[in-house]
């Protein structure tokens, strides 16, 4: 196998324009789990970043966060301000894996894997985050929402590399993450439901599901149903919503039903007390 050692960005972009199909290595979490599977990525290129430091840690501006895309779940846990102000993304951090994957991972790694059941990705979605690629041609942002075009599949192109996320700096005045797997902890997600809600405006709900398509998904339907102050009686009222924006699938983890049942359940709870519209259980 041939690993690429690029010493600044500039000169990532130009391998990744010499080596079409370069693979990418940051944490190498998902990557060196795969191993064994990835015989016919071997004979590709993989270009370690790790040297990379203009993409370490994590930088806050007048009106954004950013997150290099070698900031791990670790950076994150580090820093006070962000637990302050947008506190999903540590709730988040600490339940990906254990302790080493949270010190090696990367949010940026989190969303080139594409898992559709990633805990990363939902929450940066539902704080409405950007992702800034680069390449030997220039750079360019894409709202998360709109990165994934399939399973696994998303916008990027194979020469880009994502360079940084970039998270508004936009009050919220409610906010909550749910992972629901095969236990509390060290789990692959079921069901995962992100909430927040904005301090002010018209279009205040945000909801973000995951491991309910193929890829993680807003929830345009359910957000409109929230946003018009529609009456919810029951989860059951929600399913209708929840239909014309997921769609679960049975597999080794969970059944479809299942994943439809909880995300509802986990909405209409989630919103008692906070949404003038609910009724108490
Ligand atoms: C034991 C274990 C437990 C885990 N638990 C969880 C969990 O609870 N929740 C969860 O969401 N995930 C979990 N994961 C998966 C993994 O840790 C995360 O997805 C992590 O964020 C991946 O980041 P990484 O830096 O290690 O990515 P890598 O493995 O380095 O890369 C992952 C993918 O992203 C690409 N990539 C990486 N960086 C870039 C870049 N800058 N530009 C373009 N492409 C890039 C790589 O080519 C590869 O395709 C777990 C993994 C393990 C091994």
């Amino acid at each position: 196998m041939n690993v690429l050692m690029p010493t600044s960005l500039a000169e990532a972009c130009t391998l990744c324009a010499k080596h079409p199909g370069v693979i990418p290595m940051a944490g190498a979490t998902d990557l060196l789990v795969h191993w064994p599977l990835r015989q016919a990525e071997h004979d590709k290129s993989y270009l370690d970043l790790s040297k990379l430091s203009e993409l370490r840690g994590v930088r806050w501006t007048a009106d954004s966060l950013t997150l290099g895309a070698l900031a791990t779940y670790w950076d994150v846990l580090q820093d006070a301000r962000i637990a302050s102000v947008f506190p999903l993304l540590p709730d988040a951090a600490r339940q990906v894996g254990a302790i080493q994957i949270q010190s090696r991972g990367t949010w940026a790694g989190n969303i080139a894997n594409g898992s559709p059941a990633a805990d990363g990705v939902p929450v940066l979605m539902a704080y409405d985050a950007s992702v800034t690629l680069a390449s030997a041609h220039g750079t360019r942002t894409v709202p998360l929402r709109s990165y994934y075009t399939g399973y696994r599949a998303s916008v990027r192109k194979p020469d880009e590399l994502i360079v940084s996320i970039e998270i508004p700096l936009v009050a919220c005045d409610f906010a909550v993450f749910h992972k629901v797997g095969a236990r509390k902890a060290q789990a692959i997600t079921k069901v995962g439901l992100v909430i927040t809600r904005l301090a002010s405006g018209s279009q205040r709900w945000r909801v973000v599901a995951s491991s309910v398509a193929a890829t993680i998904k807003r929830c345009p339907t359910v957000e409109a149903l929230l946003n018009t102050g529609t009456p919810l009686k029951a989860p059951a009222d929600l399913s209708a919503a929840f239909a014309a924006d997921v769609a679960p699938i049975d597999d080794i983890r969970s059944t479809a039903d299942y994943r439809r049942t909880v995300l509802a359940r986990l909405l209409f709870h989630s919103l008692q007390g906070v949404y003038d519209g609910a009724a108490a259980p």
